[in-house]
C-alpha cells in the first residue's frame, strides 16, 4: 500500500510555496498526499518564526497529528526549527527536526520515515547558506494564480525581524531558471505569477541582475496573462519598474509596499532603509503612472518607543496617503534581535487598540476603494468555484469581486462590471461579451 504523508504549514506564502515543493518530492518518492488530521504514516509541520506562541502551537499540531495515527513519524522543519532546534525536538513525539536548508535534502536525512526512539535533529548554519530551494504554490488547487519563489533570505537588519536568522542572506534563483519555470506554469495552466520571496526586491543583486530584469524576461513568456510581485521595499521599488508596470500588458497595476511605521523616528528605530517622505513618493510615482492602482501596505504597531504621538503621525500619515489597504502587525518581542532590547516597551492592551483602530481604517480604506470602480469594467481572474457555488477573484488593481451561483465563470479571467461592495467584496457582474480568457481552451 501507497504511504500517506499529511503537511501543515504555519507562515507566508514563501512557506507555503515550499511545502507545495516538498510535498511534489514525496509523491515522486511513492507518497501519497493527504489531509492534515487524516490518517498518515508521515506528518511535516513547516513552522513559522513570525507565529506568536510557535512552540505551542507546534506542539498541539504534533498531538494532533498523533492522535489519529501515534505510529506517524513526525517531521518538523521551516524558520521555528532553524530558531529553537531543541525546543522543537524536545515535544513529545517529534522524531526529525530539519533546518531552512535541509527541508530541500529531506529525503537524505530522513531515511526509514518511522518513529525514532530519539529525535534526529539536522540544522546547519543558515548564514552562510548559498542554496535555493526552488517552489511555488496555488491557491486551493486552483490553477489561477501561481506563487513562484523567485528569492530566499535577506541582507537587512531590521531591528525586528528574526527571518535572516532563519532563513539566512539573500539569494535568488537565476534568471534562466525562473523563466523556464513560469513557462511550465503557464503550460499548466496557470494564467496569474505572483513573484514570491523575503526580500522580493533585493532579485538577483548577487548574480549582477536585479528584478526590473527579470520582470522584462518575464514579458517574453507567451500565454502568460499577469504578473504581480507579492512584496516590495520601497526603497527598491524604482521608477524604471513603476513604468515597466504601467507600461505592461500583463503587470497589474497593484504593489504591495511595506511601511511599517508613518514616524521617521521609529523608522529609524526599526533600521529601515527609507523615511515617510520616500514612502509618500512611491505612491505618488504609482498613481501618476497608474491612476486606479490598488496599493497595500504592511505597518506595525506598538514598537518600543510607539508613544502616542508617533502612533498619531502614522495613523494620519495612512489616514492621508492613497494607498487601498493595509495588513496590520501587533508588534511581539523576539529573542535575539535589537528590539528586544530598547527601552520604551508598548502595553500590550494600547498595542491591540492600535491595531484594533488601523484595521478599521484599512477597512474604510478598501471599501472607498472599490466604491470608486462602481459602475466600471473590470478584468478579474475568478477563482475556483466554492462549496456554495459562489466564484471569487481579484480584479487587476485588486478589488475582491464575488459572482452569485448562476455566473459560472470559474478560473478565467473575466471582464466584469463592478458593483456594489459589501464589506468584503465588490458583487459583480460578468460582461457577457467581453470574456477574456477560458483555461480549457
Ligand atoms: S527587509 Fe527587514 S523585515 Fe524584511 S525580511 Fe529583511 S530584515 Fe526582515
Amino acid at each position: 500500500m501507497m504511504k500517506r504523508v499529511a503537511l501543515h504549514t504555519l507562515g507566508c506564502k514563501l512557506n507555503y510555496a515550499e511545502t507545495s515543493a516538498i510535498g511534489e518530492r514525496f509523491k515522486a518518492n511513492g507518497f501519497d498526499l493527504i489531509d492534515f488530521g487524516e490518517d498518515s504514516d508521515v506528518v511535516l509541520i513547516n513552522s513559522c518564526t513570525v507565529t506568536e506562541n510557535a512552540n505551542k502551537e507546534c506542539r498541539q499540531l504534533v498531538r494532533r497529528a498523533l492522535r489519529k495515527n501515534p505510529s506517524a513519524c513526525v517531521i518538523v522543519t521551516g524558520c521555528y526549527a532553524q530558531l529553537k532546534p531543541e525546543e522543537i525536538a524536545s515535544i513529545e513525539g517529534v522524531d526529525y527536526v530539519l533546518g531552512s536548508a535541509e527541508k530541500f535534502r529531506l529525503f537524505d536525512l530522513v531515511d526509514q520515515f518511522a518513529k525514532r526512539e530519539v529525535p534526529r535533529v539536522s540544522v546547519g548554519e543558515i548564514a552562510h547558506e548559498t542554496g535555493f530551494g526552488p517552489a511555488y504554490s496555488s491557491e486551493a488547487d486552483a490553477r489561477t494564480r501561481a506563487f513562484l519563489k523567485v528569492q530566499d533570505g535577506c541582507d537587512y537588519n531590521c531591528s525586528f525581524c528574526t527571518i535572516p536568522l532563519a532563513r539566512g542572506s539573500s539569494r535568488s534563483q537565476p534568471l534562466d531558471d525562473v523563466v523556464a519555470q513560469a513557462k511550465e506554469l503557464v503550460g499548466r495552466g496557470y494564467l496569474e505569477i505572483v513573484l514570491t520571496g523575503v526580500n522580493t526586491g533585493d532579485y538577483g543583486k548577487k548574480d549582477g541582475t536585479d528584478l526590473y530584469e527579470l520582470l522584462c524576461r518575464l514579458h517574453e513568456v507567451e500565454g502568460l496573462r499577469r504578473l504581480r510581485i507579492s512584496s516590495i521595499e520601497p526603497n527598491l521599488l524604482t521608477d524604471q519598474i513603476i513604468e515597466l508596470a504601467a507600461s505592461s500588458d500583463r503587470m497589474m497595476p497593484h504593489f504591495h509596499v511595506p511601511l511599517q511605521s508613518g514616524s521617521d523616528k521609529i523608522l529609524g528605530k526599526m533600521r529601515r532603509r527609507y523615511r515617510s517622505s520616500d514612502y509618500r513618493d512611491r505612491v505618488e510615482k504609482i498613481l501618476h503612472e497608474m491612476p486606479d492602482a490598488g496599493i497595500g501596505v504592511d505597518v506595525i504597531v506598538g514598537f518600543p518607543g510607539e508613544g502616542e504621538d508617533e502612533f498619531q503621525q502614522t495613523y494620519q500619515f495612512l489616514h492621508a496617503l492613497p494607498v487601498s489597504y493595509f495588513h496590520v502587525f501587533t508588534y511581539s518581542e523576539r529573542e535575539n534581535t535589537p528590539a528586544n532590547e530598547f527601552e520604551g516597551s508598548v502595553p500590550v492592551a494600547e498595542r491591540r487598540e492600535r491595531t484594533r483602530m488601523l484595521r478599521t481604517l484599512s477597512e474604510k480604506k478598501r471599501g472607498s476603494f472599490a466604491r470608486k470602480f462602481e459602475g466600471s469594467i473590470r478584468p478579474v481572474l475568478f477563482e475556483a468555484e466554492r462549496g456554495d457555488g459562489t466564484v471569487q477573484g481579484y480584479s487587476d488593481n485588486y478589488v475582491r469581486v464575488a459572482l452569485t451561483p448562476e455566473q459560472r465563470v470559474a478560473e478565467q479571467i473575466v471582464e466584469v462590471q463592478i458593483g456594489e461592495w459589501s464589506g468584503d467584496f465588490a458583487e459583480g457582474e460578468v460582461v457577457e461579451a467581453t470574456q477574456l480568457t477560458d483555461v480549457s481552451e
